[in-house]
């Protein structure tokens, strides 16, 4: 668990300092947000759907680098993706940040997620974006609330 945990800190670390895709999309044709109150994170998602991809993705927000970073990561593992494959990304990344549970030989940015396992109060910090980003990329603009149990 050693790597993981370096990779943890300095992935989390990078993406927090310098988040990708930090920006409101001129193109986008759908928002999705989210909040986590416990931890007063709040994300917007804005989305550029084409037909059922996702061309284009960005966010906003503030919070903590947890939840900032996520949301990072998320931008750049959802682009380019069909809702369907987002929709399967994302469920794997809820898993890995819920278990902990990565193969040594599968680590990438994004198994750094995983790290968020040794912190229970910080998975819905980590999960908030995804949920925020489905949300958009499927047209359903609610609000997500962590605190009414949506991960
Ligand atoms: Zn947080």
């Amino acid at each position: 668990m050693h790597d993981l945990t370096d990779l943890y800190q300095s992935v989390i670390l990078d993406h927090n300092r310098r988040p990708r895709n930090y920006q409101v999309l001129p193109t986008a044709n759908r928002v999705g947000s989210g909040n986590n109150p416990l931890c007063g994170d709040e994300i917007t998602v804005y989305v550029q759907l084409e037909g059922d991809r996702i061309a284009d993705i960005s966010f906003q927000g503030s919070g903590c680098a947890i939840s900032q970073a996520s949301a990072s990561l998320m931008t750049l593992n959802l682009k380019g993706q069909t809702v369907a494959e987002a929709e399967a990304i994302t469920g794997n990344v809820i898993k890995l940040i819920t278990t902990g549970d990565v193969k040594d030989d599968e680590l990438s940015d994004l198994s750094a997620l995983a790290g968020v396992h040794q912190f229970p109060a910080r998975i819905k910090c980590a999960t908030l974006s995804w949920h925020a980003a489905l949300n958009a990329a499927k047209g359903d603009a609610q609000l997500i609330t962590t605190e009414k149990g949506s991960d």
